[in-house]
C-alpha cells in the first residue's frame, strides 16, 4: 500500500516536472488531435503568436498557418496523421507561422507523433528563426552586391584601359614625330625632354596593355574543358622558343596530366612562370623544370628554377598587381605577370604560391581541381 502510494507520488512529480518543462520550453510547442484541433499549447506559443491559450484550444491548427498555405497544410496534415513519423527541423523549406495580427513569423518546425490514452497527438515544436533568416538574407544580398560590383569593376578596368589606348597612342606617336622632324633644330635639353615624354608614354602604353590583359582574364576567358597539359606546355614552349634560345635556357618537364581548364589561359600561366624563371636566373644559364603531382582532389603543378630566389617576406606581395621587387633597369617588367597568374588560377578554383629563399631558386606551385572528366591515371 505504502509502495503504491509512493509510486503514485513519484508519477505525479514526474508529470509536474514534464508540465514545467513543457511550459517553460524556449520553443512554441503545439499538440493537435487527429482532426487537427489544438489540444495543448505552452507559454512560448502565446508569446510567439500573440494568442491567449483559451483562444487557441479547440481551434483548427490552420489558424496558425498563413492563409496562402492553409489548404495545402490541411492536406499535408491528413497525410501525416495517416503515416506519422518524426520529422526534424530544417527540411530546407522556409516555413512561417501566422501571428494573431496577421503577420508571419519565420519558424523551423519539428513534428512527432505522441501516443496518448485519447489517441495519437501530433506535436509540433516551432522555433522562431526571424533573426537567422534576416541574417541569411543580409548575407545573400551582400554576396549579390559583391558579385555585381566586382563585375562592374572588371568592366570598368576593361573599358578604361581599352579607351585610354587610343589617346595615348596619339601622344606617343606625335612626340616621336616631333623628335624625328624637329630634332635637329632643338637643343640638347629639348631633345632630352622629348625623350622623357616618349619614354613615359611608351611605359604607360605597356601598363595599359597589361591592365587590359589582366581584366581580360575575367571577362574574356573560355569555359574550362579537358585540356592535355603536355600539349599546352608544348605550344607555350614553341611560342617562346626564340627567347629561350637567346638566354640559353633549358626547360625540361615530366609528363603532365589532362585537366579541366581554359587552354589559352593555362598556356599564359606556363608562359608567365617560365619567362619569369628565365628572367630572374641570376648569373648562370636558366634551367627550368615543370612537373605535376596529384594530391587528394587536386593536381599540383610545379615550375622550378635555379635562379635568384625570393625572400619569403615578399612571397605574397609579388602576386599583387604592379608590385615588383626590382627596378626597371635591373629587370624589365611591369609587375603584372604574377597577378595575371593568380587571377587565372583562382578562376579555375585553384591556388598559387611560391616556395623559395634568396639564392636557392624558386618553385612556383599552382593547383587545379582534378575532375573525373579531366584526369588520367596518376
Ligand atoms: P614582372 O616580371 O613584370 O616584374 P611579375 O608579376 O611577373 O612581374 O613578378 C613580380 C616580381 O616577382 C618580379 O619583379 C620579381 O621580383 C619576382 N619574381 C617573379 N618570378 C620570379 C622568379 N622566378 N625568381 C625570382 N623572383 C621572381
Amino acid at each position: 500500500m505504502d509502495g503504491s502510494a509512493s509510486a503514485t507520488d513519484a508519477a505525479e512529480i514526474r508529470t509536474r516536472q514534464f508540465e514545467r518543462l513543457f511550459e517553460f520550453a524556449p520553443d512554441a510547442i503545439i499538440a493537435v488531435d487527429a482532426q487537427g484541433k489544438i489540444v495543448l499549447v505552452n507559454e512560448e506559443t502565446e508569446r510567439m503568436l500573440g494568442y491567449l491559450r483559451d483562444e487557441l484550444l479547440g481551434q483548427p491548427v490552420e489558424l496558425l498557418v498563413p492563409e496562402r498555405v492553409q489548404a495545402r497544410h490541411a492536406v499535408h496534415r491528413a497525410d501525416y496523421v495517416a503515416h506519422p513519423r518524426r520529422r526534424p527541423p530544417g527540411t530546407g523549406m522556409e516555413l512561417n507561422a501566422r501571428h494573431k495580427d496577421g503577420s508571419e513569423v519565420p519558424v523551423d518546425i519539428s513534428l512527432g507523433p505522441l501516443d496518448t490514452d485519447e489517441g495519437v497527438l501530433i506535436v509540433s515544436v516551432l522555433r522562431d528563426v526571424s533573426e537567422r533568416r534576416e541574417a541569411e538574407r543580409r548575407i545573400a544580398r551582400q554576396a549579390d552586391e559583391l558579385i555585381r560590383s566586382n563585375a562592374e569593376l572588371e568592366q570598368f578596368a576593361y573599358v578604361a584601359s581599352h579607351d585610354l589606348q587610343e589617346p595615348l597612342r596619339m601622344v606617343a606617336s606625335y612626340t616621336q614625330l616631333l623628335a624625328r622632324r624637329y630634332g635637329n633644330d632643338l637643343d640638347d635639353d629639348a631633345r632630352e625632354f622629348i625623350r622623357y615624354a616618349v619614354d613615359g608614354a611608351t611605359r604607360m602604353q605597356r601598363l595599359i596593355n597589361d591592365l587590359l590583359a589582366y581584366s581580360r582574364v575575367g571577362t574574356q576567358g573560355s569555359p574550362p574543358e579537358p585540356v592535355d597539359g603536355d600539349a599546352v606546355l608544348g605550344r607555350t614552349l614553341d611560342d617562346v622558343r626564340e627567347a629561350l634560345a637567346e638566354s640559353q635556357a633549358t626547360v625540361t618537364h615530366d609528363p603532365l596530366p589532362t585537366v579541366r581548364a581554359d587552354g589559352d589561359q593555362l598556356g599564359q600561366l606556363f608562359q608567365n612562370l617560365i619567362t619569369n624563371a628565365v628572367k630572374f636566373c641570376g648569373d648562370t644559364p636558366p634551367k627550368v623544370h615543370v612537373s605535376a603531382e596529384r594530391r587528394d582532389g587536386e593536381w599540383y603543378f610545379f615550375v622550378r628554377d635555379e635562379g635568384i630566389g625570393i625572400d619569403p617576406e615578399y612571397a605574397e606581395r609579388i602576386f599583387v598587381i604592379f608590385q615588383r621587387l626590382h627596378t626597371r633597369s635591373e629587370h624589365p617588367g611591369t609587375g603584372i605577370g604574377l597577378a595575371v597568374c593568380k587571377k587565372i588560377v583562382e578562376r579555375h578554383g585553384g591556388r598559387i604560391w611560391v616556395e623559395s629563399s634568396p639564392g636557392a631558386g624558386s618553385t612556383f606551385v599552382f593547383t587545379i581541381p582534378a575532375t573525373d572528366a579531366g584526369q588520367r591515371a596518376a
